[in-house]
């Protein structure tokens, strides 16, 4: 899974700084790029050193509180070809407020949802119309766009010069953009709970902060050199609910018919494709529960279980190994729940479904 991000940030990034004025001052940056042919004739010193200016930005400074004491936080979000040749958001305008609540969170002057909405838009813009963006497939409806592929945006926050431990007052946002493909891997998609916790009460589970990633980086390595997919967090204080996965919720179709995620706290991150499954879930008729769910009652009453996220979209979890023991769960299969919602949410992003809930944005075209 990892191997699904190489990087090659896209040529057109946005960068803004909340300035001395008080004002968030943006504008988008252009990196040196080829177009294919003539990159096909660079020598691969000559490609290296390309991609190496795309991905290095010299105009941030390095000894700050991001790099110093990951102060700092993000957005992943992605924007779906479609079969016009128009480009579409996912529900920016929910990543938009959550960086504002992240930012907030971390004692930032807040970047704007508008402002935030509209940099995403124009990164994914400005690098389309010069070749930077995948093009619709008529293939990937024959597998419901499982493979298909997107543009992945990373919005985050860069902190002042520091080398003190501080807030900051004036930090940047930047937003980059780069081609994923599929991140599902279904030939292994088995899950192992972690004795590690990933959040506490009190602390910064419910900000996307760059802070709350180590232990699940760490963790999620030892579970994949064991042979698993994903690791599974449990509570601080009892180790005995289900939180959520590595960087993703979690859901369990239950065999009483009932959909159930954890209930969001202080220690759970808000997932938007957690909250539109939930939707499309309802709209499905089936019953869904937030609600707190020990392990013990996963192992038992679990019929599927999956993951869900921006990255991910939605990843069944074939077994979940918890102290040892191992629970399979429909077979080791993916179950009909998780398809249907799978199906339907990529079909709502690709523009194969109608989008009732208004949650696609379409990119100007320029
Ligand atoms: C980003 C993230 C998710 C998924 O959120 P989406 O908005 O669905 O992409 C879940 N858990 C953690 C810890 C995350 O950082």
């Amino acid at each position: 899974m990892a191997g699904s991000f190489s990087l090659a940030v896209y040529p057109w990034s946005y960068i803004a700084r909340y300035n001395e004025e008080k004002i968030w001052d943006g504008r988008y940056l252009e990196k040196p790029h080829f177009t294919p042919e003539q990159e096909a004739a660079l020598s691969p010193r000559e490609r290296y050193s390309c991609l190496e200016k795309r991905n290095s930005f010299p105009e941030l400074p390095l000894v700050n509180g991001t790099t110093q004491y990951g102060l700092g936080c993000f957005e992943g979000l992605k924007a779906f070809p479609q079969k016009d040749g128009s480009l579409k958001l996912f529900r920016p305008g929910e990543n938009g407020l959550r960086f504002a609540n992240s930012m907030a969170g971390l004692m930032m002057p807040v970047f704007p949802q508008e402002k935030f909405v509209s940099a995403c838009l124009g990164v994914v813009e400005k690098n389309s119309k010069i070749g930077f963006a995948p093009k619709y497939q008529d293939a990937w409806e024959e597998d419901n766009f499982l493979y298909a592929k997107s543009v992945y945006l990373r919005p985050f926050t860069y902190t002042e010069p520091a080398i003190g431990p501080d807030i900051s007052r004036h930090p940047w946002v930047v937003v980059v953009g780069t081609e994923v493909g599929a991140y599902f891997n279904p030939e292994n998609t088995k899950a192992v709970t972690s004795d590690k916790v990933r959040a506490y009460p009190g602390g910064t589970g419910w900000i996307k902060c760059d802070a709350n990633y180590v232990v699940s980086i760490l963790e999620k390595s030892k579970a994949e050199t064991a042979g698993y997919i994903e690791v599974i967090f449990l509570d601080a204080l009892e180790r005995t609910y289900i939180e959520e996965g590595s960087s993703s919720n979690i859901f369990f179709y239950l065999k009483n018919g009932t959909l159930v995620t954890p209930t969001l706290s202080d220690t759970i991150l808000p997932g938007i494709t957690r909250k539109s499954i939930l939707t499309l879930a309802q709209d499905m008729g089936i019953q869904t529960v937030e609600r707190k769910i020990s392990i013990e009652e996963v192992l038992s009453e679990a019929q599927e279980v999956f993951v869900t996220g921006t990255a991910a979209g939605l990843t069944y979890l074939e077994s979940i190994t918890h102290n040892g023991k191992t629970v399979q769960f429909n077979q080791g299969k993916m179950g009909t729940v998780a398809k249907d919602i799978l199906k339907t949410l990529k079909g709502i992003q690709y523009g194969a479904l109608p989008d009732r809930h208004s949650w696609m944005v379409e990119v100007p075209k320029g």
